[in-house]
């Protein structure tokens, strides 16, 4: 199952920006993920036991650590929930209760609520038919359904689905800005854009260079205090040869 714990490190250094030079010289996408993964391996992500499952967390994970998200799950597993019409049947305050662990329970529940009652309503709760449909109109109907944005739609396009959809979240905003092939202001879609241009659509390749993003992001790539020394990046990495050379000046 995915490992989506949050870090929180101290803030103790912020690092230099990147100057207009050093962003002309920006690293190819496919020779950062061949450095994650040799630094890393391979991540086993989502070894979830069905489909729904991923849906779902892909739903609660919004601001949450995949830890709690994992409670919520087994909640509403121990109370026989575990199934689209049992959700839809279930009092929205009741399902609130359940994912309490999750954060933003009340809302939560409203967009899990939402997305088991498209699935009644449009597909007669055939999941299967529902994400095997062409991956572009699949995340459009996502995008429609109350409460799931880009990133949660290409999360179930991608997790759920093997649809070749990149994810765009925090870490892989951040990694980018720093190796000055993205601005973290930029759209979302604007983002993904990046990935889905340069890279062969493959949901193997986007689900582990995803997955490699996040492990660096919370390993090595901090929000505050980058650990730059020593990066498998850092060869490639503008903000953080920035760094390094700043400390190291006298
Ligand atoms: S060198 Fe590595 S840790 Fe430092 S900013 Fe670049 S990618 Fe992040």
């Amino acid at each position: 199952m995915r490992n989506n714990a949050a870090t929180t490190p101290r803030p103790t250094r912020r690092i230099a920006p990147i100057s207009r030079a050093a962003r002309r010289n920006t690293p190819p996408l496919r020779e950062v993920y061949g450095r994650l993964y040799a630094t890393y391996g391979p991540q086993w992500w989502w070894l979830a036991d069905s489909s729904f499952e991923v849906c779902l967390g892909a739903i609660l994970t919004q601001g949450a650590a995949w830890s709690n998200v994992e409670k919520g799950l087994e909640n509403l597993r121990r109370a026989g929930l575990f199934s689209p019409g049992a959700l839809r049947a279930a009092p929205r305050d009741t399902l609130a209760a359940l994912l309490y662990p999750c954060g933003y329970f009340n809302a939560k529940a409203r967009k899990v609520k939402a997305f088991v009652e498209h699935l009644g309503e449009r597909w007669s709760d055939d999941l299967d038919a529902f994400l095997h449909q062409p991956a572009d109109v699949l995340r459009s109907e996502l995008l429609g359904i109350y409460g799931i944005g880009p990133e949660t739609a290409d999360d179930i396009a991608l997790h759920a689905a093997g649809q070749p959809s990149f994810v765009v979240d925090a870490y892989t905003r951040r990694l980018l800005a720093r190796l000055g092939l993205a601005d973290e202001r930029w759209p979302y879609d604007r983002t993904r854009a990046l990935f889905m241009e340069r890279l062969p659509h493959d949901p193997t390749l986007f689900n582990e260079y995803h997955a490699l993003i996040v492990r660096h992001g919370k390993e090595r790539c901090l929000k505050r205090a980058p650990r730059c020394e020593g990066c498998c990046l850092q060869p490639l990495c503008p903000a953080g040869q920035a760094s390094i050379g700043k400390r190291g000046a006298p």
